[in-house]
């Protein structure tokens, strides 16, 4: 690997054997309706903010959404529904999700400085790729880094971890715009809810370290070929528990699983 991305980093923190099977083995995981409704959320949400401050309504966004869902549904989910009556519930029920959206925050108050960023940044000696949901800027001219959720929001005890990827792509912004955001925040849409966490360039120094360290795991872990599953409960939502050796299977890919292809470049 030569690059790595927020997301696996924290796949590999969880569990090295759930990284392996994702990023390693590339193993392509089920499309599922929540991940559909992510995808066509995420687009109608980077979407919304390319119209001028006084159309970004909830009528529009669900418009935006239901044009994304077109687009998305036959390239990326093609089997997803078996009848039209499954497909509208889900449309429905997505729908009142995007509505939440206009009780945590007024889209029509909010000037992004981006949409959808794509970084690739050297961080610490490590490549780090990722796309930022959202960057704003506040009243003092500093960043605040917004990732949208459309799964429902941990407790607030549990929300901490929640906050481990947007920490490196907080590191992202600090390379690409020469300062460090003030603020990052989970907006929730089944919730709603949104969650804040103030950080400072300290805070980020020690995620670099932390990502360095991660990263220079994750090396050697390559070099002994050993990625050792991790149980916890997460593993309840694991796609690849059939074959993990934790619940008795072999590590190994069965024939009938499909492998994702390779990376499209950095924009
Ligand atoms: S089932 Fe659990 S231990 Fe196994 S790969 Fe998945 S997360 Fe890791």
């Amino acid at each position: 690997m030569e690059r790595v991305s927020p997301s696996r980093l924290s796949d590999f923190k969880q569990c090295p054997q759930l990284f392996k099977f994702r990023s390693i083995d590339r193993l392509a995981e089920p499309a599922t309706v929540y991940q559909a409704r992510g995808t066509t959320a995420h687009l109608a949400l980077q979407r919304l903010y390319g119209h001028d401050a006084e159309a970004r309504t909830p009528e529009r966004l669900f418009d935006l959404f239901r044009e994304a869902w077109t687009e998305v549904r036959t390239e990326e989910y093609p089997d997803m529904f078996e009848t039209v009556e499954e497909e509208r519930a889900w449309g429905i029920e997505s729908m009142e999700l995007l509505a939440n959206y206009f009780s945590v925050e007024d889209p029509q108050e909010i000037s992004p400085v981006d949409c959808e960023l794509d970084l690739l940044e050297e961080v610490n000696s490590v490549q780090v790729r990722g796309i930022l949901d959202r960057i704003d800027q506040d009243e003092n001219g500093d960043l605040i880094v917004t990732d949208y959720k459309t799964g429902k929001a941990p407790p607030q005890r549990y929300a901490l971890p929640a906050f481990f990827a947007l920490k490196i792509y907080a590191l992202l912004t600090r390379k690409h715009f020469g300062r460090a955001p003030v603020q990052l925040r989970l907006l929730y849409l089944n919730g709603p809810t949104l969650y804040s966490l103030d950080v400072d360039d300290q805070q980020l120094d020690a995620m670099e370290r932390q990502v360095k360290a991660l990263w220079d795991a994750i090396q050697r872990a390559e070099e002994r070929q050993s990625y050792p599953p991790r149980q916890s409960k997460l593993c309840d939502w694991c796609s690849f528990q059939s074959i993990c050796p934790a619940f008795g299977g072999t590590g190994e890919p069965t024939a009938d699983m499909q492998r994702r292809p390779d990376r499209a470049p950095a924009a």
